[in-house]
């Protein structure tokens, strides 16, 4: 009988489940449509509890959209903050999910159990400081220090910090998409941004429009002001928006000149990664997140 961890990756439209046995990748996995809070995870918690067979299950890792408390010590750890998804404010995702299972449960952001599964099994294995970030609908990082995740007060919100307008935003005078704040990294780089920027989905502009001279600007500032706040030893992009073909050697070359050798990163091939783990970079670090916190500090 071997220990297994389950993990889920919540997001706002899919949500991925898995099983397995850390650090590898998952033994089984599945994905349901992110509805309600309750049917969302006992669907989660179903397709895990489905898969364990004669094995034990010994954790469940949930890497989840935020704001939501991370904080092992807070007496709302695991609970939704605002956020546009209305129904989900609240919520208190360790005890929905504790109602379907007694095992222990849990909890950090989509993006930072990312940055923990790369680290554990994908591009950044022997690494010890990594930042993930994903651009997407919308955009989040999270990051490890000495193999741990990242939080302080909260987790990092690296989707809005704020950035130099380009050129062509100035000129049309776009300031960001985001409802909180103009010209953050989000509002300026996401999926939505480039579609009320340009009226086009970024899918369906070809590599040579401007929209990605855009994209590599502000993605590679972004990234500029995580390289010199944080050193890591290395950076993945992931989400939506990163699979343009051509934007990741765009962002290298930029990111390159901003930092102007302050910092070795080479020619950025070996510095701004692609994920390892494709969709399952979530999935594995919570599976992750299961195994090591239940461990113990
Ligand atoms: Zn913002």
């Amino acid at each position: 009988m071997r220990a297994l961890f389950g993990g889920i990756e919540l997001g706002g439209t899919k949500t991925l489940w898995g099983v397995g046995a850390a650090p590898d990748r998952p033994l089984a996995w599945g994905r349901v449509t992110t509805t309600g809070p309750a049917e969302t995870l006992a669907a989660a918690v179903a397709g895990i509890q489905a898969n364990v067979g004669d094995d034990k299950l010994m954790a469940i890792g949930i890497g989840a959209f935020g704001p939501v408390v991370v904080h092992p010590a807070s007496p709302r750890y695991g609970v939704v903050l605002n956020t546009p998804k209305t129904q989900w404010i609240g919520a208190d995702l360790l005890t929905l999910v504790r109602e379907r299972t007694c095992v222990p449960v849990f909890i950090d952001t989509d993006v930072n159990v990312a940055a923990f599964g790369e680290l554990t099994a994908g591009a950044a294995v022997g690494l010890s400081d990594v930042i993930y970030l994903t651009v997407g609908t919308g955009i989040g990082g999270g990051a490890t220090i000495d193999r741990k995740i990242v939080h302080a007060a909260g987790h990092p919100e690296m989707g809005h910090m704020y950035l130099p307008l380009h050129p062509h935003d100035v000129s049309v005078s776009f300031s960001g998409a985001c409802p909180y704040h103009a010209s953050c990294f989000e509002g300026l780089a996401s999926g939505p941004a480039i579609a009320a920027r340009f009226g086009t989905p970024g899918d369906a502009l070809p590599p040579e429009h401007i929209a990605w001279e855009v994209e590599a600007h502000y993605i590679s500032r972004g990234v500029s002001n995580l390289v010199f706040i944080y050193r890591p030893e290395a950076i993945i992009l992931g989400g939506g928006v990163m699979h343009a073909r051509g934007l990741r050697e765009r962002i290298r070359a930029l990111l390159v000149g901003l930092v102007n050798s302050y910092i070795d990163i080479g020619d950025g091939a070996n510095y701004v990664l692609e994920p390892g783990l494709g969709e399952l970079s979530g999935v594995v670090g919570a599976i992750a997140l299961a195994a090591s916190a239940s461990q113990g500090p």
